[in-house]
């Protein structure tokens, strides 16, 4: 894909958030588009940021290594989001590269973070990943426990958590998803909810998404 296509997927992506937006009767600012830039590498990425993009979404932190700190040395100024899940051998390295921290769940890890904020003198906001679908295989605190998880995070590990981030089961119609997760972050009070990728975006913005993750759809399938 060349610099062009890139820059037009992602304005195309962008119209179709603010449409959805719009419909939805939501301003479409209050959306943000997060790139996800998974496998692709910086060659790749670098007319995306020439471009005037700046938030991406990475899901493994060795990945990101390899890539980013070069990105970031001829744009300060972008925002680097973990979208994957995270060991807590792995947590300071999150903590030194990365802006925001979306998949945190379970109390490891939110203590791993909250010492090498600490110690790193770096306090990054963060979302706690909630498994809608109850998958036993997938990431995430189950709908039932976000709340309790959620005062862990922020009363005994002192977290600056700013919202939900989910991943609907893969089989199913998402929308159900999306609605559950606005309902739990309405009822902690969190502004922030991350939900929606390529295949249904739209649909996560006309359900509350402050935030969409998507991939495919400006960087083409993955290899
Ligand atoms: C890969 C990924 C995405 C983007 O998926 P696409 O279908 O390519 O848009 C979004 N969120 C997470 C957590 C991902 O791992």
């Amino acid at each position: 894909m060349d610099a062009k296509d890139l820059i037009r997927n992602r304005d195309d992506v962008l119209a179709a958030i603010a449409k959805a937006a719009e419909e939805a009767g939501r301003e479409p600012g209050d959306v943000t588009l997060t790139a996800v830039s998974k496998t692709f590498d910086a060659e790749t990425i670098r007319p995306l940021l020439e471009g005037g993009h700046r938030v991406f979404g990475e899901n493994r932190v060795q990945e990101s290594l390899e890539k980013w700190p070069g990105l970031r040395e001829s744009f300060p100024d972008l925002e680097l989001r973990l979208i994957g899940p995270l060991q807590s051998n792995k947590a300071g390295d999150a903590v030194a590269l990365f802006d925001v921290i979306e998949t945190v769940d379970r109390p490891k890890i939110a203590k791993a973070l909250a010492k090498e904020m600490e110690a790193q003198g770096r306090k990054l906001p963060v979302f706690i990943q909630v498994n809608t679908g109850e998958e036993p295989q997938k990431a995430g605190v189950a709908p039932s426990e976000t709340e309790d998880f959620f005062r862990v995070c922020r009363d005994e590990h002192g977290l600056d958590v700013r919202g939900l981030m989910a991943i609907p089961p893969a089989d199913a119609v998402p929308a159900p998803h999306f609605a559950l997760l606005k309902r739990l972050a309405d009822r902690l009070g969190l502004p922030e909810v991350s939900m929606g990728m390529s295949g249904d975006y739209e649909a996560a913005v006309s359900l509350g998404a402050t935030r969409v993750r998507v991939g495919s759809g400006i960087f083409g399938a993955r290899g």
